[in-house]
């Protein structure tokens, strides 16, 4: 069942939202090389608390810590570790989510530690992100669901790259993961109609390889089966009246 929100309730999660947004500012601040995994969550958790807000990972589904940072072949909820040391080169993914008020927000970034490694790793990085844009390019009310995940995926195989097929976006409010699903590939023109008072996380996983995944031994990692770099952009967007309105957009 989608939820759509009020005015009060979408005013709650621009608050999350910009939360959200200032702690991803105030990590990459912190990234480099000779950081562990476990001193970006350090750095995260303690500026969203500053912040009167609440971790929305942290103890999600037993999820350990309060943001999921992957590197290289993994894709998505990599467990913070103080053994996970950032080298120059490293593929980031940091994912982060927080409630205020009840309400969540949620948005991931890849970013390189220092240098990225090759030519195409940069390249992996840059369309990921014009994915995310292209999807949210879609958002408006009167369109259909799937027209975000028809652009995602135009400019993922357009570039060369695979969209991860096992992993999807989200409805988002009270609950980190609402309905509706938002798969990053397939035709346009399908699904629900979007409309004022639904606010969606968009979040186009990629991969230079194959598109198949697998998850560690710590029942959380997922990491790509052939072992290819991926990349993860997500933002949190509500749709207006008038189009839509991106609640963790950075300054
Ligand atoms: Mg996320
Ligand atoms: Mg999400």
């Amino acid at each position: 069942m989608i939820i759509l929100k009020s005015l009060d309730e979408v005013a709650k999660m621009r608050v999350a939202g910009s939360i959200v947004a200032d702690t991803i500012d105030t990590v990459l601040a912190s990234v480099g090389p000779g950081v562990s995994t476990t001193d970006l969550d350090a750095v995260a958790e303690a500026f969203i608390r500053e912040r009167k807000a609440t971790p929305s990972f942290k103890g999600y589904r037993g999820f350990p810590a309060s943001i999921c940072a992957s590197l290289n072949d993994e894709v998505v909820h990599g467990i913070p570790s103080p053994k996970r040391i950032l080298k120059q080169g490293d593929v980031l993914s940091l994912d982060f989510g927080a409630i205020w008020d009840g309400y969540h927000a949620d948005s991931a970034i890849t970013v390189f530690v220092g240098e990225p490694p090759t030519a195409e790793a940069e390249k992996l990085v840059r369309v990921t992100e014009e994915a995310l844009e292209a999807g949210i390019s879609q958002i408006r009310p009167g369109g259909r669901l799937s027209d975000m995940s028809h652009a995602v995926q135009q400019v993922v195989e357009g570039a060369g790259f695979s969209v991860i097929r096992e992993y999807v976006g989200h409805g988002i409010g009270r609950n980190l993961h609402e309905d509706p699903q938002i798969p990053n590939y397939g035709l346009p023109g399908r699904g629900p109609e979007l409309r004022p008072g639904l606010v969606v996380a968009v979040e186009p996983m990629v991969t230079m390889g194959d598109w198949r995944t697998r998850v560690l031994a710590d029942d959380w990692t997922v990491v790509t089966a052939d072992g290819s770099l991926a990349a993860h952009f997500e933002h949190t967007i509500a749709v207006t009246e008038q189009g839509r309105e991106v609640l963790t957009a950075r300054g």
